[in-house]
């Protein structure tokens, strides 16, 4: 079945006795035992299993093509429990440019646990090889299209040095979302999303999810901490999500369309030095990125001419990009990454990251257009 089939009947079923098509949300955290001293609807207690949360992930996983996924209530909750499945002095590889709390929570929470993480630029897969540590790295994260500066990564690679090594390889996908790129298929092991970015798609709910490509012990492992450490999603915020993956086929082409059309206008802008985004045909990581994925996405970042102060005026008169963090909603959004980072940030001081929304492409680049001004840089 092709993804929008997929993507609009996975994980829901017209519910037995009511008939209702749209699921309900059920609230109760505890599920009654029959006569016998089974469960009949196969739920126990909310944070074991809930309705709600079953059918998204059910949805997650069809999605990303693997046999079982698992919602937590954030991405970093699901960052979380995959560093937890490892063990104190196990070596982790991690990207050099990625989403930020993802390096926080990697270094300054599971390093003092003792898991040793080292950043590489694995957009050559050589470095990556000479990073690994016989016996000792035990997972290589990958994050592609990367933020903030979408540098690409050779998914297809990078399983293939974690195979070759006993390691397993985890993708951070939520820029692409499932619809643009499947790292299950292209050999990874497991894949990570924010599904507080595209999935939900609309702004109003957080959460995160891990789908496997197998369902072995390190997937049991997962399971056990989603229960036991219990940073669960609500069945609201699942049926949220739910209610939100049909329509994620159609906004990922229509953000794809609108970025690709915004990147072109500002790579011919004066005012911008530079735009990193993977469909442009000058971009380094573009011949991988059409490879392993079906379109470029809704994610670019600038970098403005004249610094920082420059980015920040850009950033203070746009009138319908809303300044904002966070991507993957209907509504573009720009924000200065460097000062959201914090100090110590390797990402460039006058970049500007766009999360381009479904608003009409042209109204987006006026907007772009009067806020870079007219004339800059030009004499
Ligand atoms: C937002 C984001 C996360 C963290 O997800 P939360 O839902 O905010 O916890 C992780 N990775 C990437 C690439 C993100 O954009």
């Amino acid at each position: 079945m092709k993804l929008e089939t997929l993507a609009t009947h996975a994980g829901r079923a017209v519910e037995a006795g009511s008939g209702a098509v749209t699921p309900s949300i059920t609230l109760s955290t505890t599920f009654e035992r029959a006569p016998d001293g089974t469960y009949p609807g196969q739920h126990v207690y909310t944070r074991a299993s809930n309705p709600n949360r079953a059918a998204l992930e059910a949805a997650l996983a069809s999605l990303e093509g693997g046999p079982k996924a698992l919602a937590f209530g954030s991405g970093q909750a699901a960052t979380s429990a995959v560093l937890q499945a490892l063990a104190p002095g196990d070596h982790v590889l991690m990207p050099d440019d990625r989403y930020h709390g993802t390096r926080f929570a990697a270094s300054d929470i599971y390093g003092r646990w003792g898991l040793d993480v080292e950043y590489v630029d694995m957009t050559d897969p050589a470095n990556v090889s000479r990073a690994m540590r016989p016996g000792r790295t035990r997972l290589i994260w990958v994050e592609t299209p990367s933020n903030p500066r979408l540098r690409i990564t050779d998914i297809a690679a990078m399983a293939e040095i974690a195979h070759r090594h006993g390691a397993l390889c985890a993708v951070d996908n939520t820029w692409a979302s499932p619809i643009l790129q499947r790292p299950l298929a292209l050999g990874a092991d497991l894949v990570m999303h924010s599904t507080t970015k595209y999935i939900g798609g609309h702004s109003d709910v957080l959460g995160g999810c891990v789908v496997l490509a197998r369902d072995d012990a390190f997937a049991a492992r997962l399971k056990q901490e989603q229960l036991l450490i219990g940073s669960v999603p609500s069945p609201f915020d699942c049926w949220l999500l739910l209610r939100s993956i049909p329509t994620l086929p159609y906004r990922m082409r229509a953000h794809t369309e609108h970025a690709g059309l915004i990147a072109s206008f500002l790579s011919e802008h004066p005012a911008v030095e530079r735009v990193n985004y993977p469909g442009l045909p000058s971009h380094p990581g573009h011949a991988i990125a059409a490879r392993q994925m079906s379109g470029f996405g809704g994610m670019l970042s600038i970098e403005v001419r004249g610094g920082a102060e420059a980015a920040m005026a850009v950033a203070a008169r746009v009138k319908l990009f809303i300044r904002a963090t966070s991507l993957g909603g209907i509504e573009s959004l720009i924000e200065h990454r460097a000062s959201v980072e914090g100090p110590g940030t390797p990402t460039p001081p006058n970049l500007l990251r766009l999360s381009i929304g479904l608003e009409h492409p042209d109204d987006l680049i006026d907007d772009l257009r009067q806020a870079l001004g007219e004339s800059g840089g030009r004499d």
